[in-house]
């Protein structure tokens, strides 16, 4: 589908819980969620119901993440039911890699392609603190399982954090000499409920590209990806920068959000949502619904260090 802008909107990222069995600092308060009543969280047929309807609307990409997906009960089923329904071309899914060890293979089968995986630093002891309990161990288990089973592409995603892991940007980018994978640096966002913690803890992407002048820019393979890519000559792997606050992609724009409580989200960074429970039954109301919300996408966002959005990245679904 075209929005009003002219953008070609076929990437849909879908949450499919907001729970997650980590609680890192930048994304959800200590206490985790405040505990949906039953029934508010979509069931895995309803978001079947609307992958298909997006698919329908000219959706080929799909993405699944959270809160984090790999706690989702059904997890499985739903990878199953969406991955074989046609004209699904790419599809995917992100987590914090911990459980990775247990359901990488069966992702795999069920169709997942492609995995991005989020570790902030690469030192045990840091890594507990932002994330409040994690064991990192686990997380290069998954990378590890990940790499073994040969998904099309494994990515790493690292925001960046003053005085936190600046030191280890270095570190992250020798990553790639050896793996094949993309090590993908997102500027941090600020969100109402972590406000405390993101103040002034903002780096902007630059700050990769001075720590290791010898990174190449690359042509990117997908020009509505909001990494730009580079490469450390002979690396296997490639190195991402997302700039959400330091430069913007909104003209590249390809996509629409799902909340895991049913709402469409024209845009990661407005507080505009479409509530498309009450019409979950029908599926020409449903479609008409998404219409409406891919309508309503904004033609930009622009967001300010000392500004906070509203929902918070584990509930919108990064
Ligand atoms: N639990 C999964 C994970 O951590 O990968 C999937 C959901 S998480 C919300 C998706 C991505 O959003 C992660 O890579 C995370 O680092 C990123 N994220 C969360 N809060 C953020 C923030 N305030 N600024 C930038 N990125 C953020
Ligand atoms: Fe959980 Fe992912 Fe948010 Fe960390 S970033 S708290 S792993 S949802």
């Amino acid at each position: 589908m075209i929005d009003n802008h002219g953008r070609k909107i076929h990437y849909a990222r879908i949450s499919i819980t907001d729970r997650c069995n980590l609680r890192c600092k930048y994304c959800m308060p200590e206490e985790g969620v405040t505990k949906k009543e039953c029934g508010e969280i979509l069931r895995v047929e309803e978001f079947v119901s609307i992958a298909k309807v997006l698919i329908e609307l000219g959706i080929d990409k799909i993405r699944l993440t959270g809160g984090e997906p790999l706690v989702r009960k059904g997890l499985l089923d739903l990878t199953e039911q969406i991955g074989r329904l046609p004209g699904l071309k790419d599809f995917s899914l992100t987590t914090n890699g911990i459980l990775l060890p247990l359901y990488a293979q069966r992702l795999k089968e069920t169709g997942i392609r492609r995995i991005n995986i989020s570790m902030d630093t690469l030192d045990s002891e840091k890594y507990r603190e932002i994330t409040r309990g994690g064991v990192l161990g686990q997380v290069f288990m998954g990378l590890e399982t990940a790499l073994d089973l040969g998904f099309d592409q494994v990515k790493l995603n690292t925001v960046l954090i003053k005085g936190f892991n600046e030191n280890e940007i270095r570190d992250f980018v020798m990553m790639t000499m050896d793996r094949p994978i993309d090590v993908r640096f997102i500027e941090l966002m600020p969100f109402e409920g972590q406000q405390e913690f993101a103040l002034g803890k903002y780096i902007s992407g630059l700050e990769v590209l001075k720590c290791c002048p010898e990174l190449v820019s690359e042509k990117s393979d997908d020009p509505s990806a909001p990494a730009k890519y580079y490469r450390i000559p002979g690396a296997k792997g490639r190195v991402g920068l997302i700039e959400p606050m330091s430069h913007l992609f909104c003209d590249q724009c390809n996509r629409i959000r799902i909340t895991a409580d049913g709402s469409a989200l024209p845009c990661l960074h407005s507080r505009r949502e479409f509530d498309l429970k009450p019409v979950l039954s029908d599926s020409s109301a449903l479609q008409a619904a998404i219409v409406e919300a891919i309508s309503a996408k904004p033609m930009t966002h622009r967001l300010c260090e000392g500004e906070f959005m509203e929902r918070d990245m584990g509930k919108i679904g990064g």
